[in-house]
């Protein structure tokens, strides 16, 4: 009988803080806007009363202007400011100004202690309640966000900026999802699954909300972490509920946002309660992805900025077999990005953009959204009412200081570096007979790892490699060091993926497909499970040979790996004019194309033989 006691005091408080709260709530109609678009509709005579209120300023508009809902906005107010300005301004503009005075002694502490009162109550309250496993919908319904079809502030595809590749593999869906029946009739069966993999904050949750808006379909979405909950049970009943509610308003889409936080590999599992909570909630999924009909009109989109943790049971064929990659975006892609979050304010005429992309290099969206919100305030902390381009420094600066913090930022002195190393892998590339086309160099740090890459297409399925071949791959996989060593005159780690699938390769070559001219046509070692070029990481280790073997096998090793990087000097020291072009090119675009990198490189005047 206690707990009841507890229960009700813990409700009578809440009742209380949200009494206390009230005030704030009277303006919940009305339009949230920042401050800089209070102080432009001040300044255009649109208002025609504000009160002043502890943490924010309430507007409302001229009767002609009133077509706002409510004809209110409402506005934060700037920490620490100097508002004598704004109340000139307000003045000066006719505006009628109210004010409540600061809520006093009593409210402060209220708002202080009252949640630390509340919190351990409503705990307590949880748990008792929670003691009777899956009592209940209430606790167990589904608390997915459903942004349906009729929504006004849908996001489309043009609010997705840059991230024009992931855009191209999504449209597919959209047209699968706007006409299902097409598919049907044909036989074809679109993708169930579609995983959106990519860093944080590149954009993943809206360009699901894109798809969902293009397609005009209802949206579920609902986050991973948010299924796993205290009680055991209720993640499951939470998957099998959204779905349900996919299932009844289809077309739609069900997007699971942190996809990981329930999708670890199963294998590790150290048996806490909270892992067979989430190993339910998988299981319920995959359930749910195998149980519909794929051509009832319903995807199952997921984001995830980990996809190597994934368990392998999620991106069979039939569940997630389908991955879109979104990148960080290069200088094009941020000078798009910061142009649509630019639209939200006052920019003054002429404000270039391209600067301010150009000093965000390695910036997500998220990133960017934020700079010009922070440029926005700058603005507002010097009394101005343009945003111009000193504030945008302003707030990179800020931010990048926060991002250099967590290593996120490279150093320009890194960048250089990065930009060499590609440059030296695809002008070796472009150099050398019979290595495969490259497809895209870039200086954007990838999802996996990479501090660059060069994007090699092979020109088509490759089942056979020549000796040739092997031989100019290993070449171009050493065309990085041997810029760096040129350039610099010494290597970095930065070099180590490479060495390590060179060596790999040059083993293989050695011992599994007899292409030594010492040791001839044999094989040692038992190679990788009938898989060719499977993993070229995967060389066996039990050993069937003599150490006389061994010793001539390492000295073949060793020759074919010292071959391939004298070569891929050569052909740099030949050419040292194109990799400084090409590196400062790409230290510029942070990306270079094929069309473009044939355009620098030349037709390749192919290595002298
Ligand atoms: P993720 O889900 O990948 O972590 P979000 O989709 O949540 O990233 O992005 C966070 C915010 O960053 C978005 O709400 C948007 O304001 C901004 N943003 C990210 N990417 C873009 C983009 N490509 N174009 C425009 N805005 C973007
Ligand atoms: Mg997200
Ligand atoms: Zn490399």
């Amino acid at each position: 009988m206690k707990r009841w006691i507890q229960i009700a005091v813990g409700i009578a408080l809440l009742l209380g803080l949200l009494w206390l709260t009230r005030d704030k709530a009277t303006a919940a109609g009305a339009e949230h806007v920042s401050y800089t678009e209070l102080v432009t509709a001040v300044e255009e005579g649109r208002v025609k009363e504000a009160e002043l209120r502890a943490g924010e300023i309430v507007a409302r508009y001229t009767d002609k202007d009133a077509k706002k809902p409510g004809g209110t906005i409402v506005a934060d107010r700037i920490p620490n400011m100097d508002e004598q300005p704004l109340l000139k301004n307000l003045q000066e503009h006719g505006v009628k100004v109210t004010g409540k005075p600061e809520s006093g002694w009593f409210s402060s502490v209220a708002f202080g202690i009252l949640p630390f009162l509340a919190l351990p109550l409503l705990f307590l309250f949880f748990s008792g309640a929670g003691g009777v496993r899956g009592r209940g919908r209430g606790v167990a319904e589904s608390h997915a966000k459903v942004y349906d079809r009729s929504r006004e502030n849908q996001v489309r595809f043009v609010d997705v900026a840059g991230a024009d590749e992931a855009k191209g593999e999504l449209e597919e869906l959209v047209s699968f999802l706007k006409d299902p029946a097409r598919y049907r009739a044909l036989g074809a069966r679109a993708p169930k699954g579609v995983l959106l993999v990519g860093s944080p904050g590149t954009g993943k949750t809206l360009l699901a909300r894109a798809v969902a808006g293009e397609a005009g379909v209802a949206f579920f979405s609902m986050s991973a972490s948010e299924f796993v909950e205290l009680f055991v049970g209720v993640g499951a009943s939470r998957v099998r509920d959204l779905f349900q509610q996919a299932k009844d308003k289809a077309p739609s889409i069900v997007f699971i946002d942190e996809l990981d936080a329930i999708g670890k590999n199963r294998a590790g599992g150290t048996g806490f309660v909270a892992n067979e909570e989430r190993e339910q909630t998988l299981n319920q999924l995959l359930v749910e992805m195998d149980g519909f009909d794929p051509s009832s009109g319903i995807v199952v989109l997921a984001a995830t900025n980990r996809p190597e943790i994934l368990d392998k049971a999620l991106l069979r064929a039939g569940r997630f077999d389908r991955q879109v990659i979104v990148d960080r975006p290069d200088l094009r892609g941020r000078e798009a990005i910061l142009r649509v979050h630019a639209q939200k304010v006052k920019l003054a005429p002429g404000t270039d953009l391209k600067t301010v992309a150009q000093r965000t290099s390695g910036m997500v969206g998220a990133d960017l959204a934020n700079i010009v919100n922070e440029a926005a305030l700058a603005t507002v902390r010097r009394n101005a009412t343009v945003v111009e381009l000193r504030d945008f420094e302003e707030a990179i600066d800020r931010i990048q200081l926060g991002l250099k913090k967590h290593g996120q930022v490279m150093t320009e002195a890194e960048k250089r570096r990065v930009a060499f190393h590609e440059s030296g892998h695809a002008l070796v590339a472009l150099s050398v007979d019979k290595a495969a086309p490259v497809h895209r160099v870039t200086i954007i740090p990838r999802s996996v790892g990479a501090l660059g890459a060069t994007l090699q297409l092979p020109t088509e399925e490759r089942y056979l490699m020549t000796t040739a071949e092997l031989a100019d791959q290993i070449c171009v996989l050493f065309g990085g060091r041997a810029a760096e060593e040129l350039v610099f005159d010494e290597v970095s780690t930065g070099a180590q993926n490479d060495l390590e699938r060179a060596t790999a390769l040059a083993k293989q070559m050695v011992m599994r497909f007899g292409m030594s001219k010492e040791l001839g046509a044999q094989t040692f070692g038992s190679g990788p499970s009938g898989r060719f070029l499977g993993n070229p990481f995967e060389v066996s280790s039990d050993r069937s040979y003599s150490e006389e073997t061994a010793r001539i096998i390492d000295s073949e090793v060793k020759a074919l790996l010292e071959t391939g990087l004298a070569r891929a000097r050569g052909v740099l020291e030949a050419r040292r004019g194109t990799l400084e072009t090409l590196a400062t090119e790409l230290l510029e675009k942070e990306t270079l194309d094929r069309d473009r990198l044939e355009e620098l490189v030349g037709r390749p005047p192919k290595e002298a033989a």
